[in-house]
């Protein structure tokens, strides 16, 4: 494996500095277009318990083996080593991160980390009714839970697992640890759209977020542009029985969020396909077997667990991480051509 220099990254040593002595490369994570990066989102998995049929290929997925997977210990070291690079939000994810042997302590570590302000957590929340409490005192901040469908049968179709009352009782018991919740719903015609106003209805009493999201196209999951409910559809279905107010939030935020005159919820929806973030994005990606992804729809790119297995230094993995980031596109790939650029499934990835 070649290593990355300072040059690479159009950082200079001073003298006889070597780049694992050097103070430089802990400079922000800025790439070609100006954009800084400051939010991480680390797979801890590849695997799940559920076959949602908007993620998981009908083929299956070759799992990772359990040794490329990144350890505890790697997980915690990576994480720090973005911290020091200026990342201050973190979200767990997967396959199901939920799966993943000593999550809950896993979660407690990365928090401690220096400079983690928020740590968050996206789960399908079956292993929440046992976890919520536990995953609350290791200090997560926020979970999204993912849920398409309100109707058992339904959910079952989506997912292939029965388990509709688990996950309830899994926002039940997040809610009650104190723990914000945001629910993620994959919107597609003719699936679950008819849904659209009783997951707008939770938001009346309960103090959730419910974000709509467009289903977007990875390896295997047989998406077609026919098959994307878009923004402004949901939004008129929606707002032929409510007022939508408009929620101002950072540029970052990728969901476009806005409230209802007295419910407690607010309403989001994240637009990838309709209208895209690119310009504001501020993350960077970690695959479960620690490969550095800079964007959703591109491949992934240099393993920084072979950097980290193999006896690189933090500055070393630093300047690799700033290598990688400055290959970043100013937007993602065409949506009509996205499958020439090799991606991943997406329960490979972690949304
Ligand atoms: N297993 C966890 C879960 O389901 O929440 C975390 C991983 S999952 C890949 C992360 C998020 O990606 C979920 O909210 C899921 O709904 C979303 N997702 C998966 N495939 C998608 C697709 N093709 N288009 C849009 N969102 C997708
Ligand atoms: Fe698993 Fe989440 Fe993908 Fe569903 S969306 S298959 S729960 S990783």
């Amino acid at each position: 494996m070649g290593r990355t220099t300072l040059a690479d990254n159009g950082l200079e040593l001073n003298g006889m500095e070597t780049l694992c002595q050097s103070e430089s490369v802990w400079s922000p994570l800025v790439d070609r277009f100006g954009r800084t990066h400051t939010y991480l989102r680390v797979s801890l998995t590849d695997r799940c318990n559920f076959r949602c049929t908007y993620c998981m290929p009908k083929r299956g997925i070759e799992w990772m083996p359990s040794k490329s997977l990144l350890g505890d210990d790697e997980v915690v070291r990576l994480a720090s080593v973005f911290a020091r690079l200026g990342v201050t939000k973190i979200r767990l994810t997967g396959g199901e991160p939920a799966i993943r042997k000593g999550f809950v302590e896993l979660v407690g570590r990365i928090k401690a980390i220096p400079g983690v302000e928020k740590l968050l957590m996206t789960t399908n929340g079956t292993a929440l009714r046992a976890n919520a409490e536990r995953l609350h005192r290791a200090g997560l901040d926020g979970l999204n839970i993912s849920i398409d469908s309100l109707q058992p049968e339904r959910f079952k179709t989506i997912t292939h697992r029965d388990v509709l009352s688990e996950v309830l009782a899994g926002i039940e018991a997040a809610l009650e640890a104190g723990i914000p919740v945001k629910l993620n719903v994959v919107v597609m015609p003719g699936v679950n759209d008819d849904e659209l106003l009783d997951f707008v209805e939770l938001t009346r009493s309960k103090p959730i977020t419910v974000r709509f999201i467009e289903f977007m196209p990875f390896s295997g999951n047989e998406w077609k542009a026919d098959k994307v409910f878009g923004y402004r559809e949901m939004r008129s279905v929606i707002e032929a029985k409510y007022a939508l107010l408009q929620r101002d939030g950072e540029p970052s935020e990728v969901a476009k969020e806005f409230r209802i005159e007295g419910f407690k919820g607010t309403v989001g929806f994240i637009t990838s396909m309709t209208e895209d973030f690119c310009s504001d994005c501020n993350r960077v990606r970690l695959t479960a077997d620690g490969r550095l992804k800079t964007c959703l729809f591109l491949a992934p790119k240099n393993s920084l667990r072979d950097m980290a297995r193999t006896g690189s230094c933090d500055e070393e993995i630093a300047a690799a991480i700033h290598s990688g980031l400055q290959t970043k596109w100013a937007g993602h790939p065409p949506m009509g051509a996205w499958k020439q650029y090799d991606n991943l499934s997406m329960v490979q990835i972690g949304g």
